[in-house]
């Protein structure tokens, strides 16, 4: 049942924020100030390695600048961590009863049971997370005192980490997955693409991939907080980062198109399986293995390697139902289970040749999934947190305003915490976080932290509850409007999204697919005028004056954002880096709307240039020639500039995209087949491609060229002319 916003969980009624809302709590009466007196004592089953123990006193040294001691003689004030089996959710599975923990909080102590390690850690992140600071501004923090007792409702949860267009740094890299165990996500299942270093096949990893080594550090950085890396390798489809190689180009399943891979031919499993069997080296410990095998647009297309033949006998869903079961063959050898997207072209009649076992990442229908259940295969609840929006997902506002929907926290609470799946006990969620339109990390963490939270507890918090929790835990207690500035954030890329003309795309429609049109976002930019009278056919205000209208209101938006980040920035302890991220973004849009402002005052200096010419004052129509000339070139030197700070901002925490290292440049061969806009240049310039393309100094360029012409053919003012005074017209 949809929960309104009007409703309020007790926690935050007491002014705590936690995230996802713990299942069961009772609250009594007090608070419980915490300070760096505090001991933290080990109890039963906790050693001195114990991850939660880790985990509290780097999160109690964040607070009050030095960890807490250790033991906890008489006196002294105890945070307790144990475990002891069986404390909470009692009559749940084993994967899930070992998430369960109860956190008690009273006057002089602080105990924290989990029914095992799992659940201890957990039991630690919403300790850490419903720390608020204490009234009297001494340093403390306080915790209300009472008990929950705590246990996922789902056992899997899962982001969906796509790195298909950039490397994030391997710090970064931790970060993130630090911060989605504190969001209790235990898989993060990583569309890694070429961000890996294949050492049997050296030339799939971009310049500058991961290391097996450096993977390995990762999965068991990730595998201690109970984390574990669901590697993707994507087929049959969505190969373009391997067959866009000159060397693998024989494995095509259309030798024109590098985004498909023959699946009759058996050299296309011996590359997909020493791609797996690396990754499985590369990620011990872990349990499955994303085969991908979504949008085969093309399965059964060729002739000669018998695809055809078999899609006559089978169809394309019977074709890609062997195809999983192939890889399932060898990835079950490899002690992983399988996870795909069980979709199109599959319907349930193809069921049957799956075999058992596998995970179907994406709920498609009651009857799919009526027939997965028969086959005995479980389901995630998939939910994207994100469409193709560029910039910043659509968190609040449907993207198509003609079309009202719901904004994506609203679906995502949709789905996963009552949507069609939950009838049939899904395996757990999986929140995609998807880099086609080359949105920045940071901006998914609302909605993979809301997703994540209805995945543990579909009963609360509401969707308008879980953004102001998410706010008050992610960008931490001192955090103000930041809910506000998501909003804004989201309506700024809606306009920025709109504030374009859209013109065929110079790339041409999609390969065979001539259904599925491809647009470039563009603006006509104002004439040049004509270099003998400067008729410059004047049209650019009028016919943009709703959008320069709009760009108005998104320039307050802008500054709203802004003034909301700055000063969020010289308070927030936690996630910094989102904020200048999210600076970087309202500067893009900015950037934009200074575009139109200059545009429009271009076309006014030439409007007043061709007036000039009607009053002959050739002079004073020269100067509004070179300034509409300047403000051009400004606009373009400010994109540039934004740009350039963009970059600096994003790099951070990202490989430069499309670098090369130690000698080794990275191949830009877009997808023949799909078009994204991260793909669309090997750098971060995709994000200001539609604003280059415009092409103000070349525009600068052509006006300069007709100013000179005009000043040939207009040396001076007409004689005997007083400029501006009053004439009589011919006749
Ligand atoms: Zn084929």
């Amino acid at each position: 049942m949809p929960v309104s916003a009007s409703t309020l969980t007790d926690l935050l009624a007491r002014g705590y924020a936690a995230l996802p809302c713990p299942r069961e709590v009772r609250l009594e009466p007090g608070e419980t100030p915490l300070d760096e007196s505090w001991c933290v004592y080990s109890g039963d089953g906790v050693s001195r390695d114990n991850m939660a123990l880790e985990s509290l006193s780097e999160g109690l040294s964040a607070v009050f600048g030095k960890p807490p001691a250790r033991g906890g003689g008489r006196g002294a004030k105890t945070v307790r961590l144990e475990i002891v089996p069986g404390t909470v959710a009692a009559g749940t599975a084993e994967a899930i009863s070992a998430q369960g923990y109860r956190l008690d909080v009273t006057a002089d102590a602080v105990r924290v049971t989990g029914n095992a390690p799992a659940g201890l850690f957990y039991g630690v992140q919403t300790l850490l997370g419903l720390l608020r600071p204490a009234p009297g501004g001494s340093g403390a923090m306080e915790l209300p005192r009472g008990r929950i007792d705590d246990w996922p409702d789902r056992e899997l949860r899962c982001i969906h980490y796509d790195t298909k267009h950039h490397q994030d740094r391997l710090e970064a890299v931790k970060s993130m997955i630090v911060r989605a165990a504190a969001f209790k996500a235990n898989a993060v299942v990583w569309e890694i693409e070429d961000k890996f270093a294949y050492e049997r096949h050296p030339q799939i990893g971009a310049p500058g991939a991961f290391t097996a080594a450096e993977m390995k550090e990762l999965a068991a950085f990730a595998l201690r907080r109970f984390v574990e890396i669901v590697p993707i390798v994507q087929g049959p489809s969505h190969l373009a980062f391997v067959l866009k190689h000159p060397e693998f180009a024989a494995l095509r399943e259309d030798q024109a198109n590098n985004y498909m891979l023959c699946p009759s031919n058996e050299k296309s499993y011996e590359l997909l399986f020493a791609m797996y069997d690396e990754l499985i080296d590369a990620t011990p410990g872990c349990r499955y293995f994303h085969v991908g095998t979504d949008e085969p647009y093309f399965l059964g297309d060729g002739v000669d390697c018998g695809c055809r033949a078999r899609r006559e006998k089978i169809g394309a869903g019977g074709m890609m139902a062997e195809f999983i079961a192939r890889c399932t063959e060898h990835l079950k050898s490899r002690g992983r289970t399988v996870i795909c997207w069980g979709e199109h072209p599959m319907t349930a009649v193809d069921v049957p040749r799956l075999p058992a076992g596998i995970v179907n990442a994406v709920f498609q229908s009651v009857e799919m999934s009526e027939a997965y259940r028969r086959q005995g295969i479980r389901e995630l609840i998939y939910s994207p947190v994100q469409g193709a929006r560029p910039l910043f997902p659509e968190y609040f506002h449907s993207p198509d305003p003609a079309k009202p929907a719901p904004g994506r926290l609203e679906a995502i609470f949709n789905t996963v915490a009552h949507g069609p799946a939950r009838p049939f006990d899904p395996l757990g969620v999986l929140l995609a976080g998807w880099d086609d339109a080359g949105l920045h990390l940071e901006t998914f963490w609302l909605g993979w932290a809301a997703g994540l939270s209805w995945g543990w507890n579909p009963a609360a918090p509401s969707p308008a509850e879980a953004a102001a929790s998410f706010c008050r835990t992610f960008h931490g207690p001192e955090a103000a409007g930041m809910v506000e500035v998501y909003r804004l954030l989201d309506r700024l890329a809606r306009f920025w999204t709109g504030a374009w003309d859209l013109a065929p795309s110079r790339r041409g429609p999609s390969y065979q697919r001539r259904w599925h049109p491809r647009f470039d976002r563009t603006l006509s930019l104002p004439r040049v005028p004509d270099p003998e009278n400067l008729d410059n056919g004047s049209f650019f205000n009028a016919r943009y004056a709703a959008l320069l209208e709009r760009a108005e209101a998104a320039a307050a938006d802008c500054q709203r954002a802004s003034e909301l980040l700055l000063e969020n920035a010289g308070r927030v302890r936690r996630n910094r880096h989102a904020l200048e991220v999210f600076l970087s973004i309202a500067g893009l849009v900015e950037d934009h709307v200074r575009t139109l402002r200059a545009l429009s005052a271009a076309e006014r200096e030439l409007d007043a240039a061709r007036a000039d010419v009607g009053n002959v004052r050739y002079g004073s129509a020269r100067e509004h020639l070179a300034r509409a000339a300047q403000i051009a070139r400004g606009a373009a030197a400010d994109r540039e500039a934004t740009f350039r700070n963009l970059r600096a901002t994003w790099e951070k925490s990202r490989l430069e995209k499309g670098c090369s290292v130690d000698g080794k440049t990275f191949l830009h061969v877009q997808d023949d087949t799909k078009n994204h806009p991260a793909d669309w240049t090997p750098d971060l310039g995709y994000l200001v491609k539609p604003a280059r393309e415009l092409g103000l100094e070349a525009w600068a360029e052509r006006l300069d060229a007709a100013a000179a012409e005009f000043e040939k053919r207009h040396p001076k003012e007409q004689k005997g002319w007083k400029p501006g005074g009053d004439f009589a017209e011919d006749g």
